[in-house]
């Protein structure tokens, strides 16, 4: 009975206890997820603040990652755009000393050589094409450095229709003009803005830019392939020079090039050689020496010009300025993604490109605005386009 009752009075008690211990686990649980939630309520608010006034200096619905990495770079572009701003003269004067150095050269050192040694019709045929390719790089040079590549008015005027506006400039862009960080202003038809000329490339001097380009490629390629039987004579007889020069100081000559005197030879160790005086002066040093300045020097640029060169003319054959290869790119892949497909509307075809680059309205021109230095005015204003498609041959040629 005893041990009955001690039974009935505990059970009652232990279902008490548990279930005081269980409210108690739950209050706890309750009020630390109440806390925690309280926490991150009070948390978000100013993490969402400063997202929003972090988002309010870059975003609107237009950003992507091509305008991020723009920003990225901006620092960079400001730098490049700083350089060539302060050293546009500097680089004016290295194409005016470089080329002055070859054309001195030329004049000075191989013009004699061709006078003495070539027949008459070679004689001929590189005194002329030396002289026509030369007035035309001085010529296109000064043009293009002097031409001001053109500008949209300043003033708001109805009569030119305008594509855009600059924020910069706080006008109207007319089409295919942009504007230039380094120039701080819009160009009409930009191409770029070129350091060695420390102009802008636009609509009046694009021309001018193109053919001087040409031209020197050609001049180089001219020096290159008709100076290197000279190059290679010169490089050997400074090769021999060389020698000449170490046996004259009693060293045993060994070794070619520049191993000269390192190489040791068998036979050779010990025995001097003595030369009286050098077969070769002060003179020859200089001419050999100049011709492979100019042989380097030229075929190099022939080289890394002739790309740029080739690279317009890709550009001009598609009607199509640099800046506006990058653009027509954009829009073709956009609209290829539609399964539509871009037509470039300065695009007049291959030939009639061609023709309103170089102003060539009838057959004559070929030679005298083309071959010839001519400073005439280029097609249209720069300021309205003609749009394709117009009439099939737009000058008939
Ligand atoms: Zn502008
Ligand atoms: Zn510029």
């Amino acid at each position: 009975m005893q041990s009955n009752l001690t039974g009935f009075n505990m059970r009652p008690c232990s279902t008490v206890m548990h279930l005081l211990l269980r409210c108690m686990r739950r209050c706890c649980r309750h009020s630390h997820r109440h806390s925690r939630s309280r926490m991150a309520r009070r948390l978000r608010q100013p993490v969402n603040y400063i997202r929003l006034i972090f988002k309010s200096l870059y975003f609107n619905s237009l950003t992507n990652s091509e305008v991020l990495l723009d920003c990225i770079l901006e620092p960079v572009f400001w730098m490049v755009e700083v350089v060539t701003r302060w050293f546009g003269m500097v680089f004016v004067f290295l194409v005016v000393a470089l080329t002055s150095s070859v054309v001195f050269i030329g004049y000075f050192c191989l013009l004699p050589l061709v006078l003495q040694t070539y027949s008459p019709g070679w004689m001929i045929w590189h005194i002329c094409y030396g002289h026509w390719n030369l007035v035309m790089i001085v010529f296109h040079y000064y043009k293009a450095t002097k031409t001001p590549p053109g500008y949209p008015p300043k003033t708001k005027n109805n009569d030119v229709p305008f594509v855009s506006f600059c924020k910069k400039c706080v006008i109207p862009k007319p089409a295919r003009s942009h504007h230039c960080g380094i120039c701080k202003t819009c160009i009409l038809k930009m191409d770029h803005h070129c350091p060695w000329l420390n102009n802008c490339v636009g609509h009046y001097n694009h021309r001018y830019f193109f053919s001087f380009c040409l031209c020197l490629t050609l001049g180089c390629m001219y020096c290159s392939i008709s100076g290197h039987s000279l190059f290679i004579d010169a490089y050997n007889a400074i090769d021999q020079f060389r020698h000449l020069e170490a046996e004259k100081q009693g060293v045993p000559v060994t070794g070619i090039g520049l191993l000269i005197g390192i190489v040791p030879s068998e036979g050779m160790a010990g025995k001097v050689v003595q030369v009286s005086q050098p077969p070769y002066t002060y003179k020859d040093r200089m001419f050999h020496k100049s011709v492979m300045y100019m042989w380097v020097l030229t075929s190099t640029v022939a080289v890394t010009l002739g790309a740029l060169t080739l690279w317009h003319a890709v550009l001009i054959t598609c009607g199509e300025t640099s800046i506006e290869r990058h653009i027509n790119n954009k829009e073709a892949k956009r609209l290829a993604k539609r399964g539509k497909v871009y037509r470039n509307p300065f695009n007049y075809g291959k030939l009639n490109n061609w023709k309103v680059f170089f102003g060539v309205e009838k057959r004559s021109h070929w030679l005298t605005r083309v071959l010839l230095p001519s400073g005439h005015s280029p097609y249209g204003d720069g300021l309205t386009w003609d749009i394709y498609p117009l009439k099939k041959d737009m000058m008939q040629v």
